[in-house]
Protein backbone atom coordinates (compact mmCIF):
# COMPACT_ATOMS: atom_id res chain seq x y z
CA UNK A 1 0.00 0.00 0.00
CA UNK A 2 1.68 3.41 -1.21
CA UNK A 3 -0.13 6.50 0.12
CA UNK A 4 -0.56 9.66 -1.80
CA UNK A 5 1.55 12.70 -0.72
CA UNK A 6 -0.62 16.01 -1.15
CA UNK A 7 0.70 19.54 -1.57
CA UNK A 8 -1.33 21.78 0.64
CA UNK A 9 -1.85 25.55 0.20
CA UNK A 10 1.09 27.02 1.90
CA UNK A 11 -0.06 30.42 2.84
CA UNK A 12 -4.02 31.41 3.97
CA UNK A 13 -5.03 34.89 5.57
CA UNK A 14 -8.87 34.70 6.95
CA UNK A 15 -10.73 37.36 7.97
CA UNK A 16 -13.49 40.24 7.15
CA UNK A 17 -11.85 43.38 5.47
CA UNK A 18 -8.02 40.79 5.15
CA UNK A 19 -8.55 42.08 1.33
CA UNK A 20 -7.15 45.41 2.69
CA UNK A 21 -3.54 43.69 3.03
CA UNK A 22 -3.68 42.10 -0.23
CA UNK A 23 -0.92 44.70 -2.05
CA UNK A 24 1.42 44.07 0.73
CA UNK A 25 0.90 40.00 0.90
CA UNK A 26 2.07 40.12 -3.13
CA UNK A 27 4.77 43.08 -3.10
CA UNK A 28 7.28 41.18 -2.19
CA UNK A 29 6.79 38.29 -4.58
CA UNK A 30 7.42 40.75 -7.81
CA UNK A 31 9.84 39.69 -9.75
CA UNK A 32 11.19 42.56 -11.60
CA UNK A 33 9.54 46.07 -12.66
CA UNK A 34 8.74 44.46 -16.20
CA UNK A 35 6.88 41.48 -14.28
CA UNK A 36 3.45 42.58 -13.98
CA UNK A 37 0.95 40.98 -11.64
CA UNK A 38 -2.44 39.84 -13.67
CA UNK A 39 -5.71 40.06 -11.77
CA UNK A 40 -8.48 37.84 -13.41
CA UNK A 41 -11.40 39.74 -11.73
CA UNK A 42 -14.99 38.31 -12.70
CA UNK A 43 -16.84 40.83 -14.44
CA UNK A 44 -19.57 40.94 -12.02
CA UNK A 45 -17.20 43.77 -9.82
CA UNK A 46 -15.89 45.44 -13.30
CA UNK A 47 -18.00 48.92 -11.59
CA UNK A 48 -17.30 48.17 -8.14
CA UNK A 49 -15.38 50.70 -6.53
CA UNK A 50 -15.60 49.03 -2.79
CA UNK A 51 -13.96 46.15 -4.39
CA UNK A 52 -11.62 47.10 -7.48
CA UNK A 53 -10.71 50.41 -5.85
CA UNK A 54 -8.35 48.21 -3.54
CA UNK A 55 -6.15 46.91 -5.96
CA UNK A 56 -3.54 48.59 -6.44
CA UNK A 57 -2.01 48.62 -10.18
CA UNK A 58 2.06 49.37 -10.19
CA UNK A 59 4.28 49.27 -13.69
CA UNK A 60 3.04 47.01 -15.82
CA UNK A 61 -0.18 45.40 -13.69
CA UNK A 62 -3.25 44.70 -15.09
CA UNK A 63 -6.94 43.65 -14.23
CA UNK A 64 -8.63 41.13 -16.92
CA UNK A 65 -12.24 41.06 -16.05
CA UNK A 66 -13.79 37.89 -17.32
CA UNK A 67 -17.64 36.96 -17.43
CA UNK A 68 -18.53 33.67 -15.14
CA UNK A 69 -21.02 33.10 -17.58
CA UNK A 70 -19.78 30.40 -19.07
CA UNK A 71 -17.43 27.66 -17.16
CA UNK A 72 -14.30 27.49 -18.20
CA UNK A 73 -12.75 25.98 -21.68
CA UNK A 74 -9.22 24.89 -22.43
CA UNK A 75 -9.63 27.63 -25.33
CA UNK A 76 -10.67 30.39 -23.13
CA UNK A 77 -7.28 29.45 -20.84
CA UNK A 78 -5.00 29.27 -24.15
CA UNK A 79 -6.17 32.72 -25.13
CA UNK A 80 -5.96 34.56 -21.63
CA UNK A 81 -2.28 32.93 -21.77
CA UNK A 82 -1.52 33.91 -25.38
CA UNK A 83 -3.06 37.65 -24.69
CA UNK A 84 -0.95 37.75 -21.41
CA UNK A 85 2.39 36.79 -23.03
CA UNK A 86 1.99 39.28 -25.60
CA UNK A 87 1.33 42.09 -23.77
CA UNK A 88 3.99 41.43 -20.97
CA UNK A 89 7.47 42.32 -21.75
CA UNK A 90 8.75 39.44 -19.05
CA UNK A 91 6.76 36.76 -17.82
CA UNK A 92 4.60 37.75 -15.48
CA UNK A 93 5.15 37.84 -11.07
CA UNK A 94 1.77 36.50 -10.47
CA UNK A 95 -1.57 35.74 -11.57
CA UNK A 96 -4.50 36.46 -9.07
CA UNK A 97 -8.07 35.35 -9.66
CA UNK A 98 -11.20 36.83 -8.06
CA UNK A 99 -14.38 35.68 -8.05
CA UNK A 100 -15.95 32.39 -7.83
CA UNK A 101 -15.16 28.78 -8.42
CA UNK A 102 -14.92 30.30 -12.55
CA UNK A 103 -11.96 32.65 -11.81
CA UNK A 104 -10.51 30.87 -9.55
CA UNK A 105 -10.19 27.63 -11.87
CA UNK A 106 -9.02 30.32 -14.73
CA UNK A 107 -5.90 31.84 -12.45
CA UNK A 108 -4.75 28.41 -11.34
CA UNK A 109 -4.96 27.07 -14.95
CA UNK A 110 -3.59 30.41 -16.59
CA UNK A 111 -0.49 29.73 -14.16
CA UNK A 112 0.45 26.69 -15.07
CA UNK A 113 0.22 26.63 -18.77
CA UNK A 114 2.51 30.17 -18.74
CA UNK A 115 5.30 28.14 -17.48
CA UNK A 116 4.13 24.82 -19.59
CA UNK A 117 4.47 24.43 -23.66
CA UNK A 118 1.55 23.20 -25.89
CA UNK A 119 -2.34 23.74 -25.06
CA UNK A 120 -4.03 23.26 -21.94
CA UNK A 121 -6.08 20.31 -22.99
CA UNK A 122 -3.12 18.49 -23.03
CA UNK A 123 -2.79 18.61 -19.07
CA UNK A 124 -6.25 17.44 -18.85
CA UNK A 125 -6.07 14.28 -16.16
CA UNK A 126 -4.00 13.33 -13.30
CA UNK A 127 -0.39 14.98 -12.88
CA UNK A 128 0.71 16.02 -16.75
CA UNK A 129 1.89 19.12 -15.72
CA UNK A 130 5.84 19.25 -16.25
CA UNK A 131 6.72 22.68 -14.39
CA UNK A 132 5.97 24.55 -11.46
CA UNK A 133 3.43 27.09 -11.85
CA UNK A 134 3.60 31.09 -12.05
CA UNK A 135 2.58 32.24 -8.33
CA UNK A 136 -0.83 32.01 -7.84
CA UNK A 137 -3.21 33.71 -5.48
CA UNK A 138 -6.72 33.07 -4.94
CA UNK A 139 -9.52 35.32 -3.63
CA UNK A 140 -13.50 33.66 -3.74
CA UNK A 141 -16.15 36.16 -3.59
CA UNK A 142 -18.30 33.13 -3.22
CA UNK A 143 -18.47 30.20 -1.16
CA UNK A 144 -18.94 26.52 -1.78
CA UNK A 145 -16.76 24.72 -4.60
CA UNK A 146 -13.28 24.42 -2.30
CA UNK A 147 -11.73 25.72 -5.26
CA UNK A 148 -9.53 27.71 -3.53
CA UNK A 149 -7.44 24.37 -2.00
CA UNK A 150 -8.08 21.69 -4.04
CA UNK A 151 -5.42 20.24 -6.39
CA UNK A 152 -7.60 20.58 -9.51
CA UNK A 153 -9.43 23.26 -11.98
CA UNK A 154 -11.77 21.77 -14.26
CA UNK A 155 -11.98 22.85 -17.65
CA UNK A 156 -14.17 21.95 -20.46
CA UNK A 157 -11.64 21.14 -24.02
CA UNK A 158 -13.19 19.89 -27.09
CA UNK A 159 -13.13 16.14 -25.63
CA UNK A 160 -14.26 16.14 -22.40
CA UNK A 161 -14.29 18.15 -19.20
CA UNK A 162 -12.07 17.38 -16.74
CA UNK A 163 -9.37 18.87 -14.14
CA UNK A 164 -5.32 19.21 -14.32
CA UNK A 165 -5.05 17.86 -11.43
CA UNK A 166 -1.39 18.09 -10.44
CA UNK A 167 1.06 19.01 -7.54
CA UNK A 168 1.49 22.69 -9.22
CA UNK A 169 -2.38 23.21 -9.34
CA UNK A 170 -2.99 24.71 -5.74
CA UNK A 171 -2.82 28.15 -5.01
CA UNK A 172 0.56 29.32 -3.50
CA UNK A 173 -1.71 31.84 -1.37
CA UNK A 174 -5.45 32.15 -0.30
CA UNK A 175 -7.27 35.28 0.99
CA UNK A 176 -10.17 34.62 2.53
CA UNK A 177 -12.79 37.26 3.24
CA UNK A 178 -16.23 36.58 3.99
CA UNK A 179 -17.43 40.46 3.61
CA UNK A 180 -16.50 39.68 -0.48
CA UNK A 181 -19.12 37.23 -0.56
CA UNK A 182 -22.08 39.90 0.80
CA UNK A 183 -23.70 40.96 -2.52
CA UNK A 184 -24.27 36.97 -3.85
CA UNK A 185 -27.79 36.62 -4.49
CA UNK A 186 -29.21 34.18 -2.62
CA UNK A 187 -30.03 31.80 -5.41
CA UNK A 188 -26.08 31.17 -6.30
CA UNK A 189 -25.47 31.37 -2.59
CA UNK A 190 -27.31 28.11 -2.30
CA UNK A 191 -26.08 26.83 -5.60
CA UNK A 192 -22.66 27.02 -4.97
CA UNK A 193 -23.55 26.64 -0.96
CA UNK A 194 -24.89 23.19 -2.25
CA UNK A 195 -21.55 22.30 -3.89
CA UNK A 196 -20.06 22.65 -0.27
CA UNK A 197 -23.11 20.14 1.21
CA UNK A 198 -22.91 17.50 -1.72
CA UNK A 199 -19.18 17.42 -1.23
CA UNK A 200 -19.11 16.66 2.12
CA UNK A 201 -22.04 13.98 1.33
CA UNK A 202 -20.38 12.36 -1.62
CA UNK A 203 -16.48 11.97 0.39
CA UNK A 204 -18.41 10.79 3.94
CA UNK A 205 -20.61 8.59 2.28
CA UNK A 206 -17.42 6.79 -0.52
CA UNK A 207 -15.93 3.67 -0.70
CA UNK A 208 -12.83 5.94 -0.67
CA UNK A 209 -13.38 6.94 3.02
CA UNK A 210 -10.68 7.42 5.52
CA UNK A 211 -10.20 9.48 8.76
CA UNK A 212 -8.25 12.42 7.20
CA UNK A 213 -11.44 13.22 4.72
CA UNK A 214 -13.85 12.16 7.74
CA UNK A 215 -12.52 14.63 9.97
CA UNK A 216 -13.01 17.66 7.69
CA UNK A 217 -15.89 16.49 6.04
CA UNK A 218 -17.36 16.65 9.53
CA UNK A 219 -16.80 19.53 10.04
CA UNK A 220 -18.04 20.87 7.11
CA UNK A 221 -21.13 19.27 7.07
CA UNK A 222 -22.21 20.35 10.46
CA UNK A 223 -21.42 24.16 9.00
CA UNK A 224 -23.36 23.41 6.75
CA UNK A 225 -26.21 22.22 8.88
CA UNK A 226 -25.56 25.55 10.65
CA UNK A 227 -26.23 28.22 7.45
CA UNK A 228 -29.03 26.45 5.09
CA UNK A 229 -31.19 24.53 8.52
CA UNK A 230 -30.25 26.61 11.41
CA UNK A 231 -31.93 29.73 12.44
CA UNK A 232 -29.81 31.40 14.77
CA UNK A 233 -26.79 32.59 12.20
CA UNK A 234 -26.37 36.32 11.11
CA UNK A 235 -25.42 36.92 7.52
CA UNK A 236 -21.94 37.99 8.60
CA UNK A 237 -21.90 34.46 10.34
CA UNK A 238 -23.07 32.63 7.67
CA UNK A 239 -20.82 34.04 5.22
CA UNK A 240 -18.00 33.37 7.74
CA UNK A 241 -19.43 29.64 8.19
CA UNK A 242 -19.65 29.21 4.49
CA UNK A 243 -16.06 29.77 3.66
CA UNK A 244 -14.88 27.49 6.28
CA UNK A 245 -16.95 25.22 4.96
CA UNK A 246 -16.21 25.55 1.61
CA UNK A 247 -12.44 25.11 2.51
CA UNK A 248 -12.93 21.94 4.55
CA UNK A 249 -15.10 20.50 2.26
CA UNK A 250 -12.58 21.21 -0.55
CA UNK A 251 -9.78 19.63 2.01
CA UNK A 252 -12.21 16.19 3.11
CA UNK A 253 -11.99 15.61 -1.00
CA UNK A 254 -8.58 16.20 -1.89
CA UNK A 255 -8.10 12.19 0.69
CA UNK A 256 -10.99 11.05 -1.19
CA UNK A 257 -13.15 11.28 -4.09
CA UNK A 258 -16.70 13.24 -5.15
CA UNK A 259 -19.29 10.64 -6.34
CA UNK A 260 -22.56 9.95 -8.17
CA UNK A 261 -23.79 13.84 -8.41
CA UNK A 262 -20.65 14.91 -10.03
CA UNK A 263 -19.98 12.47 -12.04
CA UNK A 264 -24.08 13.28 -13.41
CA UNK A 265 -23.09 16.91 -13.47
CA UNK A 266 -20.73 16.90 -15.41
CA UNK A 267 -22.03 15.06 -17.92
CA UNK A 268 -24.70 18.16 -18.31
CA UNK A 269 -22.32 20.56 -18.09
CA UNK A 270 -20.67 19.40 -21.12
CA UNK A 271 -23.57 18.99 -23.22
CA UNK A 272 -25.96 21.82 -22.31
CA UNK A 273 -23.55 24.00 -20.32
CA UNK A 274 -25.55 23.26 -16.60
CA UNK A 275 -23.11 25.14 -14.50
CA UNK A 276 -21.45 23.02 -11.43
CA UNK A 277 -23.67 24.72 -8.77
CA UNK A 278 -27.11 24.39 -10.53
CA UNK A 279 -26.25 21.37 -12.26
CA UNK A 280 -25.15 19.16 -9.01
CA UNK A 281 -28.39 20.26 -7.34
CA UNK A 282 -30.26 19.46 -10.32
CA UNK A 283 -28.57 16.10 -9.70
CA UNK A 284 -28.75 15.24 -6.49
CA UNK A 285 -32.52 15.94 -5.97
CA UNK A 286 -33.06 12.60 -7.74
CA UNK A 287 -30.21 10.57 -5.94
CA UNK A 288 -32.56 9.34 -3.09
CA UNK A 289 -31.23 5.77 -3.90
CA UNK A 290 -27.88 6.31 -3.89
CA UNK A 291 -27.46 8.81 -0.48
CA UNK A 292 -31.12 8.90 1.11
CA UNK A 293 -30.34 10.89 4.28
CA UNK A 294 -28.36 13.46 2.38
CA UNK A 295 -31.13 13.63 -0.48
CA UNK A 296 -33.69 14.15 2.26
CA UNK A 297 -31.76 17.10 4.12
CA UNK A 298 -31.36 18.80 0.63
CA UNK A 299 -34.56 18.77 0.21
CA UNK A 300 -35.29 20.58 3.84
CA UNK A 301 -32.96 23.01 2.77
CA UNK A 302 -34.43 23.75 -0.66
CA UNK A 303 -37.49 24.22 0.52
CA UNK A 304 -36.18 26.30 3.71
CA UNK A 305 -34.45 28.58 0.55
CA UNK A 306 -37.90 28.72 -1.51
CA UNK A 307 -35.73 27.20 -4.13
CA UNK A 308 -37.47 25.79 -7.61
CA UNK A 309 -34.49 23.83 -9.55
CA UNK A 310 -35.30 23.80 -13.21
CA UNK A 311 -37.40 20.36 -14.13
CA UNK A 312 -37.05 18.64 -17.43
CA UNK A 313 -33.75 19.63 -18.83
CA UNK A 314 -33.16 16.57 -20.44
CA UNK A 315 -36.72 15.82 -21.68
CA UNK A 316 -36.21 17.27 -26.03
CA UNK A 317 -32.55 14.96 -25.83
CA UNK A 318 -32.34 12.70 -28.09
CA UNK A 319 -30.56 8.71 -27.90
CA UNK A 320 -27.39 10.61 -29.56
CA UNK A 321 -27.37 13.14 -26.75
CA UNK A 322 -28.43 11.65 -24.03
CA UNK A 323 -25.05 8.89 -25.06
CA UNK A 324 -22.73 11.52 -25.04
CA UNK A 325 -23.98 12.39 -21.63
CA UNK A 326 -23.58 9.40 -20.41
CA UNK A 327 -20.01 8.03 -21.44
CA UNK A 328 -19.28 11.66 -19.78
CA UNK A 329 -19.96 10.44 -16.87
CA UNK A 330 -19.40 6.89 -16.79
CA UNK A 331 -15.88 8.13 -17.95
CA UNK A 332 -15.13 9.54 -14.67
CA UNK A 333 -14.13 6.43 -12.73
CA UNK A 334 -12.40 7.13 -9.67
CA UNK A 335 -16.08 8.93 -8.93
CA UNK A 336 -18.00 5.91 -9.48
CA UNK A 337 -15.48 3.91 -7.23
CA UNK A 338 -15.74 5.72 -4.69
CA UNK A 339 -19.77 6.03 -4.80
CA UNK A 340 -20.24 2.29 -5.29
CA UNK A 341 -17.31 0.55 -4.85
CA UNK A 342 -15.00 -2.35 -6.99
CA UNK A 343 -18.30 -3.41 -8.62
CA UNK A 344 -19.49 0.05 -9.52
CA UNK A 345 -19.92 -1.06 -13.43
CA UNK A 346 -22.58 -3.56 -12.26
CA UNK A 347 -24.82 -0.84 -10.67
CA UNK A 348 -24.19 1.97 -12.63
CA UNK A 349 -25.05 0.85 -16.02
CA UNK A 350 -25.92 2.84 -19.17
CA UNK A 351 -29.76 1.91 -18.80
CA UNK A 352 -29.34 3.20 -15.00
CA UNK A 353 -27.77 6.30 -15.77
CA UNK A 354 -30.40 7.11 -18.93
CA UNK A 355 -32.84 6.35 -16.50
CA UNK A 356 -31.76 8.93 -14.08
CA UNK A 357 -31.13 11.67 -16.82
CA UNK A 358 -34.49 10.82 -18.21
CA UNK A 359 -35.91 12.52 -14.45
CA UNK A 360 -34.06 15.55 -14.93
P1 LIG B 1 -19.04 30.98 -10.48
O1 LIG B 1 -17.64 31.39 -10.31
O2 LIG B 1 -19.42 30.33 -11.73
O3 LIG B 1 -19.99 32.21 -10.18
C1 LIG B 1 -21.39 32.05 -10.11
C2 LIG B 1 -22.08 33.39 -10.25
O4 LIG B 1 -21.89 34.17 -9.08
C3 LIG B 1 -21.53 34.21 -11.40
O5 LIG B 1 -22.59 34.85 -12.03
C4 LIG B 1 -20.65 35.22 -10.71
O6 LIG B 1 -20.50 36.38 -11.46
C5 LIG B 1 -21.41 35.45 -9.44
N1 LIG B 1 -20.64 35.97 -8.31
C6 LIG B 1 -19.46 35.52 -7.80
N2 LIG B 1 -19.10 36.25 -6.72
C7 LIG B 1 -20.05 37.19 -6.57
C8 LIG B 1 -20.24 38.23 -5.62
N3 LIG B 1 -19.42 38.43 -4.58
N4 LIG B 1 -21.33 39.03 -5.75
C9 LIG B 1 -22.23 38.80 -6.76
N5 LIG B 1 -22.11 37.83 -7.68
C10 LIG B 1 -21.03 37.02 -7.56
O7 LIG B 1 -19.55 30.02 -9.29
P2 LIG B 1 -18.99 28.86 -8.43
O8 LIG B 1 -20.16 28.02 -8.12
O9 LIG B 1 -18.16 29.38 -7.32
O10 LIG B 1 -17.99 28.09 -9.39
C11 LIG B 1 -18.37 27.14 -10.33
C12 LIG B 1 -17.12 26.69 -11.05
O11 LIG B 1 -16.21 26.12 -10.14
C13 LIG B 1 -17.34 25.67 -12.14
O12 LIG B 1 -16.62 26.05 -13.27
C14 LIG B 1 -16.78 24.39 -11.55
O13 LIG B 1 -16.28 23.51 -12.53
C15 LIG B 1 -15.69 24.92 -10.68
N6 LIG B 1 -15.33 24.04 -9.57
C16 LIG B 1 -14.02 23.82 -9.36
C17 LIG B 1 -13.59 23.02 -8.34
C18 LIG B 1 -12.14 22.80 -8.12
O14 LIG B 1 -11.77 22.07 -7.21
N7 LIG B 1 -11.27 23.36 -8.92
C19 LIG B 1 -14.52 22.44 -7.47
C20 LIG B 1 -15.86 22.68 -7.70
C21 LIG B 1 -16.26 23.50 -8.74
ZN1 LIG C 1 -18.29 20.34 -6.79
Amino acid sequence: MSYKNFPMVPRVIFGRGSFNQLNDIIAPKRLTINAPFIFLVDDVFRNNVWLTSRINLSYDDRIIYISAKEEPKTSQVDELVEDIILMAKERPSGIIGIGGGTLLDLAKAVSIMLTNEGESQNYQGWDLVKNPALYHVGIPTISGTGAEVSRTTVLTGPEKKLGINSDFTPFDQVLLDPELTKDVPTEQWFYTGMDCYIHCIESLQGTYLNTFSESYGDMALELCKDIFLGDTLSQKEAQDKLMMASWHGGMSIVYSQVGVAHALSYGLSYLLGTKHGIGNCIVFDHLEEFYPEGVKLFKAMKKRYNVELPQGICADLNEKELDTMISIALSLEPLWENALGKNWKNIATQKKIKELYKKM
